[in-house]
């Protein structure tokens, strides 16, 4: 019979992937044997809050975590249901079974308590930087971003037209950009 093995659950946006998620990782898969990373609002792409898409997400994740020589890891798409008492049971049936979930979301900690799920926090790595919000600004404003995300993430926003994309989306879109 297999060794119990314990899997752990991160869910992020990821709009981009950055240096805090990575540092988040590589500490949660100290802890576990298999991270599952929920790709979070998976429907959504090519808006200021969410320019990337799941696909895009996905990409860059991936070549994030290879590169820091990751592998035990399942990386699962999640379009939002917007019916918070039924987002576990939704989550449950994506993602392979798993017993810990890391959080810092006190909706979200309440939802996978209340589904018996031992909940953890997840530490914050330099937050003021590490963000999706300042680097999408930074992007936008023409300010240096490339340094607060992973070489396979700069790589992968540059090769989709990502950064040009943010841009564009600025200008037609000027009323949702708030800098
Ligand atoms: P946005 O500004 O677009 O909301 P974000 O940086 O908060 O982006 P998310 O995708 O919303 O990124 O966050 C996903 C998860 O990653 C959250 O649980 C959050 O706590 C965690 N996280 C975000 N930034 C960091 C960081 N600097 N260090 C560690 N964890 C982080
Ligand atoms: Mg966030």
């Amino acid at each position: 019979m297999r060794k119990q093995e314990v899997s752990a659950l991160l869910i992020g946006r990821f709009q981009p992937f950055h240096i805090g998620h990575l540092e988040v990782i590589k500490t949660i898969s100290r802890q576990c044997d298999r991270l599952i990373v929920g790709i979070g609002s998976a429907q959504l792409s090519h808006t200021f809050e969410n320019p990337f898409t799941a696909g895009e997400r996905h990409l860059m994740i991936n070549r994030a975590l290879h590169d820091e020589g990751l592998d035990n890891y399942f990386l699962v798409p999640m379009v939002d249901i917007n019916r918070y008492a039924v987002w576990v049971a939704h989550v449950q049936s994506l993602v392979p079974p798993f017993q810990d979930v890391y959080t810092n979301n006190p909706l979200t900690r309440r939802l996978f308590e209340e589904a018996g799920y031992n909940v953890r926090s997840a530490p914050l790595f330099n937050r003021e930087v590490y963000s999706g919000s300042e680097i999408r600004k930074r992007i936008i404003s023409g300010k240096e971003w490339e340094h607060l995300v992973p070489k396979g993430v700069a790589e992968t926003i540059i090769e989709v037209g990502g950064d040009q994309r943010l841009r564009d989306l600025t200008r037609e879109h000027s009323y949702e950009v708030t800098i």
